[in-house]
Formats: C-alpha cells, sequence, structure tokens
C-alpha cells in the first residue's frame, strides 16, 4: 500500500530529447492507458515545452524544470514563471540535485523561486537533497501557519526519485511513506513510464 496521498507520478525529462525524440515519446504517452487515479506531470526541456503542452493528452500535466523568482525584464536566460503559465504548464521542478550541485543553486535561492510560483499559482515539485545518510533523517512538515494557531495541515505528498525503473516500482510503490516518484532516464521510454504510473494498487 502506498501512502495516504494521491500517488504522482512526474517524468523529468532533464536536458535530453529532440522534436523527433520527443514527438515519438509524447505519441507514446499519448496512448498509453493509466489504469488509477494517479496525478501524471512530465517535464520537458524548456525549448520543448509548448510543443508538448500542446499536442499532449489532457490526461498528463505539463512541468518546467526550473523558473524565475520575479516577473520577466532584463534576466538574460531566465523564464518567468508568468510565461510558463501562459502556454499552459501548471508545475515546475524547483531544487533539483542537479541544479544545486552542478550550477550551484542553495536552499535560500529555492525558497524565493518556490514561495514566488506558488504564489502565482503554479505546482511545485519541491526537492529535497540531504547529504548525510537518510537512515537518520525524520522529515518534520511543520507549516509556518499551522504552528500554535490550532490550524491543522493536511498530509503533504512525499514522492521518491532515484533510479526508479520499470523493474523496481512494483516494489517501491508498496512502501507506506512513497506517495509517488520522479523519474529521470526511465521517464524517456513511454512504456516504461506509463508501467512506473501503473504500479501503484
Ligand atoms: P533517475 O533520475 O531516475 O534517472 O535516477 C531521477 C531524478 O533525477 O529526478
Amino acid at each position: 500500500m502506498a501512502g495516504s496521498g494521491k500517488f504522482f507520478v512526474g517524468g523529468n525529462w532533464k536536458c535530453n530529447g529532440t522534436i523527433d525524440s520527443i514527438t515519438k515519446l509524447v505519441s507514446d504517452l499519448n496512448s498509453a492507458k493509466f489504469e488509477n487515479d494517479v496525478d501524471v506531470v512530465v517535464s520537458p526541456p524548456f525549448v520543448y515545452l509548448d510543443m508538448v503542452s500542446s499536442s499532449l493528452t489532457d490526461r498528463i500535466e505539463v512541468s518546467a524544470q526550473n523558473s524565475w523568482i520575479g516577473k520577466g525584464g532584463a534576466f538574460t536566460g531566465e523564464i518567468s514563471v508568468e510565461q510558463l503559465k501562459d502556454i499552459g504548464c501548471k508545475w515546475v521542478i524547483l531544487g533539483h540535485s542537479e541544479r544545486r550541485h552542478i550550477i550551484g543553486e542553495d536552499d535560500q535561492f529555492i525558497g524565493k523561486k518556490a514561495a514566488y510560483a506558488l504564489n502565482e499559482g503554479l505546482g511545485v515539485i519541491a526537492c529535497i537533497d540531504v547529504v548525510p545518510s537518510w537512515d537518520n533523517i525524520v522529515i518534520a512538515y511543520e507549516p509556518v501557519w499551522a504552528i500554535g494557531t490550532g490550524k491543522v495541515a493536511s498530509k503533504t505528498r512525499i514522492i521518491y526519485g532515484g533510479s526508479v525503473n520499470g523493474s523496481n516500482c512494483a516494489e517501491l510503490a508498496k512502501q507506506a511513506d512513497i506517495d509517488g516518484f520522479l523519474v529521470g532516464g526511465a521517464s524517456l521510454k513511454g512504456p516504461e513510464f506509463a508501467t512506473i504510473v501503473n504500479s501503484v494498487t
């Protein structure tokens, strides 16, 4: 049995694909059968976002892999949340370990981007990347508005990412503390990604 939230499966295509390969992937996803009530989201590279958003079935939502903190303007190389919403994008991945370790983003910068995107109505796939052993870590979800106010938050979804594939997804999906997956490499193959989406029972 998976966690208590609605199962969520995101496909992070990272910096992969060409018009040809992405057209094929979208066609495979459009014909895939998703058996359960699962939120399905894919995240193409920016340059293909509009193409994917307009050709993909409504069953699957589209996510960006990054967004800027404020409105558009003189920010060379950045993409604003308003521009993402303009092309029908519903989500953004923020704080992915590759952006932390390769690009050098830190918690403060990621936090600002997440707050801005949430305020503007995008869903945020917020990635947490902790260096010490996970064996000794408990995640404390304590929204500031719920502390000492008598208001209680409903449970947030915690999804797992890292080498999820068509062979290990069924076993992982049974874990009580997993509400879904963020899938990298295996999300580039439509049938395998569909197997992962269908792994929750
Ligand atoms: P992976 O990537 O599934 O290829 O390990 C996961 C991720 O980076 O989100």
